[in-house]
């Protein structure tokens, strides 16, 4: 039996709750108390006790917990999530069909009505991702479901949460076959080298396929590109393969070097013709102004937070930074590619920090186009903090 329990909504945040926004927020909550185990299903009612939805309690960095249903009556059962991985299955058809893309996402959080639940495919294998320890519970109902409704290799799961405090180092393989690592994923026709079984990141970020397209396609050719934060250089692959007269790749990881090496390798690449250096791209902007290196095509992809040794970097307050510095080492008429997945401002304020960081420059741009996330990684209108990646073209004028 399921334990399920009665949770007050403070009336500030029940209407947009009502509207159709799954988060259970910390603060929205009258009384935690009660919320004894992760897991439990949670009955939200508004001040006066009028039923606002059904969800489960699972603390993870956005909240307490997650509306999964609105319908007074619906069980949240094998059922409940069998129809949920149905439909999300249902909705990537024609990636499941496509020959030329064999990694992408199968089902995403909230977006396709669970939130903390992610399912990922790499070529025949399925990646599951918990967000909390609430979510976890609903493993055997969850895995079941998949292992009906799909054919594949084997499955792997990714616990993003912490247990006693601790994230456990612990085997990711769950059942079918194991994989053996490399595996080798294609994206648009490109080659990418994943590894299931390493940790929370695979080797590429998925949601990032539509840019790297875009640079392949109608950016790259001729150009000296720059990839910052470049991780295992996917930007860079991309724009090898449209034709860059040579990429740089700085990230300052030092796995970053042989990750690197290896996609340029399986896609046929030189490696020894690009440069890929392991510093710290502030480091590197500098050394870039001195020795007066400029580039056609800079990518700044920063992580929404990150420290290092001397410097911590949050994209909320240090993205106009950023771009000047990008700014002062491209070319005219040269294009800067700014992306973030911070979900901690939207759209429009990205665009002042781009505006900014060209007016305090004494430069004009233009863009040249946006993007957001692709349609895997499907999201609802109602939690915009899920549509959290926001990229830019913008072409520097003189
Ligand atoms: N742009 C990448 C993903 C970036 S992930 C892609 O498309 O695949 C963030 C990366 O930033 C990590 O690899 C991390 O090592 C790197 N990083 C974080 N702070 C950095 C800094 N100050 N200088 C260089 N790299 C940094």
């Amino acid at each position: 039996m399921v334990t399920e329990t009665f949770v007050k909504i403070k009336a500030k945040y029940s209407d947009k709750m009502k509207k159709g926004n799954p988060i259970v927020l910390k603060e929205a909550i009258v009384d935690t108390d009660h919320l004894e185990s992760e897991g439990m299903i949670i009955r939200l009612v508004d001040e006066h006790d009028h039923f606002i939805g059904k969800g489960y309690y699972g603390k993870q960095n956005k909240g307490y917990g997650w509306i999964l249903t609105r319908k007074e009556n619906e069980q949240i059962n094998n059922e409940f999530f069998y129809n949920k991985i149905m439909n999300a299955i249902q909705f990537r058809k024609p990636f499941f069909e496509d020959k030329e893309t064999t990694a992408f996402r199968v089902f995403n959080g909230e977006g396709d009505g669970i939130g903390g639940l992610i399912i990922d495919y790499y070529d025949g294998y399925y990646v599951i991702s918990w967000y909390s320890l609430g979510i976890y519970q609903f493993k055997d109902s969850i895995i079941e479901a998949l292992k009906d409704l799909v054919i594949y290799k084997g499955i792997y799961q990714k616990k993003r949460f912490a247990e006693d405090g601790k994230y456990l180092e612990e085997d990711d393989f769950v059942t079918g076959e194991r994989g053996e690592f490399p595996l080798i994923v294609k994206e648009n026709g490109a080659s990418f080298a994943v590894y299931l079984n390493d940790g929370a990141m695979v080797g590429v970020f998925l949601d990032q396929r539509e840019v790297r397209k875009a640079i392949r396609d109608r950016y790259a050719n001729g150009k000296h590109v720059l990839n910052t934060f470049s991780y295992t250089g996917a930007f860079s692959v991309f724009a090898a393969l449209g034709g860059a007269a040579k990429t740089t790749s700085v990230d300052l990881a030092n796995r970053s070097r042989s990750k690197t090496i290896e996609q340029f390798s399986i896609n046929g690449i030189d490696y020894e013709a690009q440069d890929i250096i392991v510093e710290d791209v502030f480091h590197y902007f500098k050394y870039a102004v001195k020795k007066q290196l400029t580039f056609d095509l800079v990518i700044l992809d920063p992580p929404s937070f990150a420290r290092s040794k001397k410097v911590t970097f949050s994209a909320a307050k240090d993205y106009t930074n950023l771009l000047k510095q990008a700014i002062s080492i491209t070319e005219d008429d040269g294009v800067i590619v700014a992306s973030t997945n911070s979900a901690s401002f939207d759209m429009k304020k990205f665009k002042g920090f781009i505006d900014k960081a060209f007016h305090d420059s004494g430069g004009k741009y233009k863009t040249l186009e946006e993007h957001t996330l692709p349609a895997d990684f499907k999201t609802i209108k109602e939690y915009e903090e899920g549509n959290y990646l926001k990229v830019v073209f913008v072409k520097k004028i003189k």
